[in-house]
């Protein structure tokens, strides 16, 4: 069975190497006594390669930001960029490459977030930002999510659309790189009306596999980790990941605190 991924969306926060590292180095040494969790610190691009310096000699002394860095060994401990420009490189101010992301140490990429979103990133955007991620090698985590759940099932239409238009043509042999990860908007932030059920969200899971299936296939859609993101925090996240038999789980805010995000990883360990 695969490790369970829980991934720390730091977002923009926050202000100094400093407090990231306090952040950090104590779930750094969690993770080390974990061995059924695979541990993904996605924080702002510019604390990432500093932060990778403090990890290496982790994931069995392979250097991190490479798929060569998985198995035969267990990756306990990765490193994510939170979004990725749609070129490699040129005369785009401001952005970053996947491949700027990767070689400071990523093995993951967040696309297609709904704060992202939210600032004008497009469908057709996502969709180029998700093919040119996958091309160079990384781990793709695809956000996917509502602004409001209808009672009548629109909103099933939404996420397909979302995923359609990301995943579709993706070749063969890139599938195994993506990860979804389902975050109603609702779900999502200090404003949120708070988490979604473990219920709720073991149906959707069933929904988004099925659309996976007609896209990369059914062995490839099986395979494929589903994870849970929106207001998670050590209460709820045994209820998604063991009931809702979640894959994994993106946390936002609670991954800040590294007291609250050790007890969840020490939950998804034990689940
Ligand atoms: C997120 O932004 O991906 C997220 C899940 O945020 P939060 O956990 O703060 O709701």
């Amino acid at each position: 069975m695969k490790n369970k991924l829980i991934v720390a969306n730091w977002k923009a926060n926050p202000e100094s190497i400093r407090e990231a590292k306090e952040i950090f180095s104590p779930i750094k040494r969690a993770a080390a006594k974990l061995n059924q969790v695979e541990v993904v610190i996605c924080p702002p691009a510019v604390w990432l390669a500093e932060l990778v310096k403090g990890a290496r000699n982790w994931n069995g002394g392979v250097a991190l930001g490479s798929l060569k860095a998985t198995p035969p060994f267990r990756v306990r401990l990765s490193f994510g960029g939170q979004d990725a420009f749609w070129e490699l490189i040129g005369a785009y101010t401001g952005q970053l490459g996947p491949t700027m992301i990767r070689n400071a140490g990523a093995t993951y990429l967040i696309i297609g977030h709904s704060e992202t979103r939210a600032l004008g990133d497009t469908d057709n955007l996502i969709k180029a930002k998700v093919r040119l991620a996958l091309k160079h090698g990384l781990k793709v985590i695809l956000c996917v999510g509502e602004k409001a759940r209808d009672e009548h099932g629109k909103y099933l239409q939404i996420l397909r659309g979302q995923i359609e238009s990301a995943l579709t043509g993706v070749p063969r042999t890139q599938a195994k790189q993506i990860i979804l990860a389902y975050e109603p908007i609702w779900a999502i932030g200090a404003q949120a009306k708070g988490a979604d059920t473990p219920a709720a969200f073991l149906e959707q899971s069933i929904f988004l596999r099925k659309v996976l299936t007609g896209i990369i296939g059914r062995e490839m859609a099986l395979d494929c980790s589903i994870l849970y993101g929106g207001s998670v925090d050590a209460d709820n996240a045994a209820g998604f990941l063991d009931e809702g038999g979640a894959n994994g789980l993106l946390v936002g805010r609670v991954s800040l605190s590294p007291e609250s995000f050790i007890k969840i990883l020490k939950i998804a360990n034990s689940i």
